[in-house]
């Protein structure tokens, strides 16, 4: 069974009176512990679509489920509380919050969940360990490379136990050697932790990491 099945999802957004389409009734599944590249020019669409996968935005028709869940049917509030715990986003800009600690920035996803303090403080020291940033987790983002803060932002993202994690470019503001750090913990998180990926890149070389390249262009997706 697959863990994401979509069905014939169509996205266009208005701009004035113009109606630009953008996804236009695509389909595809994915399968659990898949690491999956998503690739395409700049404006095809891809963020749109992975934007409808965590539940950020919303299809004008079609399907989504993820893990049995049909998300494209949950009322506003319980798709807040599907996404708080089903998914974890990593962007481009790590989008850490400046003037909490790396430790703080981890924690915040629990605080929507009815862990106590020292449980809370467990999971989060895993996290950080798994991403081998234990000692810096008092350290402001601005105190942490690119790179360390791109892993704080993972940690984050894997804190809630989610089976899926999207990632918008995760390595696009990255130099070399980070990028291929972030790779490495992103290919550990699909094969040691079991998560499915779904990367958005432009990066021929983290698409390389990943199982499945699939193609996004004028509202179509195609596999390579
Ligand atoms: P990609 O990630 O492939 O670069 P996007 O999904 O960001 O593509 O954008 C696809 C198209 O939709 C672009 O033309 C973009 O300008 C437009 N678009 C994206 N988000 C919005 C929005 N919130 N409102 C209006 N247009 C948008
Ligand atoms: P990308 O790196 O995916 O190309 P962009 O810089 O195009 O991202 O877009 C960044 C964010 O702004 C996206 O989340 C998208 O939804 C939104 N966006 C993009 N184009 C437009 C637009 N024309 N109008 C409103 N929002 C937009």
């Amino acid at each position: 069974e697959p863990i994401v099945k979509i069905r014939n999802l169509s996205k266009s957004y208005r701009r004035g009176t113009q109606i630009i389409p953008v996804l236009s009734g695509i389909s595809f599944d994915i399968a659990r512990g898949e690491f999956v590249a998503l690739m395409g020019p700049s404006g095809s669409g891809k963020s749109t679509l992975l934007n409808l996968i965590a539940g950020i935005d919303s299809a004008d028709e079609g399907e989504i489920e993820i893990g049995g869940v049909e998300i494209t049917r949950l009322g506003e509030s319980d798709l807040a509380r599907w996404r708080a715990v089903s998914v974890g986003f990593i962007f481009q800009f790590y989008n850490l919050i400046p003037v909490l600690t790396a430790f703080e920035n981890v924690e915040l996803p629990l605080l929507l969940t009815h862990l106590n303090r020292r449980e809370r403080r467990e999971h989060v020291e895993a996290v950080l360990n798994v991403v081998g940033l234990a000692d810096r987790m008092d350290h402001y983002p601005s105190q942490l490379s690119g790179g360390q803060q791109q892993r704080v932002a993972i940690a984050r993202a894997i804190v809630t136990d989610p089976e899926i994690l999207v990632a918008d470019e995760p390595t696009g503001d990255l130099d070399r050697a980070s990028a291929e750090e972030i790779l490495q913990l992103m290919d550990r998180l699909v094969h040691e932790f079991g998560k499915t990926v779904i990367m958005v890149t432009h990066d021929p070389r983290a698409a390389e990491k990943a199982h499945l390249v699939r193609h996004l262009e004028k509202g179509e997706l195609s596999v390579t």
